[in-house]
């Protein structure tokens, strides 16, 4: 079997969520990006107090960053800073 993403011309973009602000524990204040923690408890409340915290504040992201993009043929993730440059009709909220 040989993937085809060589061969992906990446046509079919899906906009994905701008990428908001990390967010900090309320205890320890760690910071940690939503995509690391996921549904999870704070880390390090857990490590150093053997403590489940789910108590974030969100920190407003100074630079989003550019826009992500991920084509459903390949799975691959795109970053632009225009998104200008995609024609509008590949695109659709994911
Ligand atoms: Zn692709
Ligand atoms: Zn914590």
């Amino acid at each position: 079997m040989t993937p085809e993403m060589t061969s992906c011309t990446h046509n079919t973009l899906v906009l994905l969520p701008e990428k908001k602000g990390r967010l900090q524990c309320r205890h320890c204040h760690l910071t940690i990006s939503p995509e690391e923690l996921g549904d999870s408890f704070c880390p390090e409340c857990y490590e150093i107090h053997s403590e489940k915290r789910y108590d974030f504040n969100k920190l407003d992201a100074e630079d989003p960053g550019p826009a992500r993009y991920r084509c459903e043929e390949c799975g691959v993730i795109i970053f632009y800073k225009s998104p200008m440059n995609i024609p509008r009709q590949t695109l659709r909220n994911d």
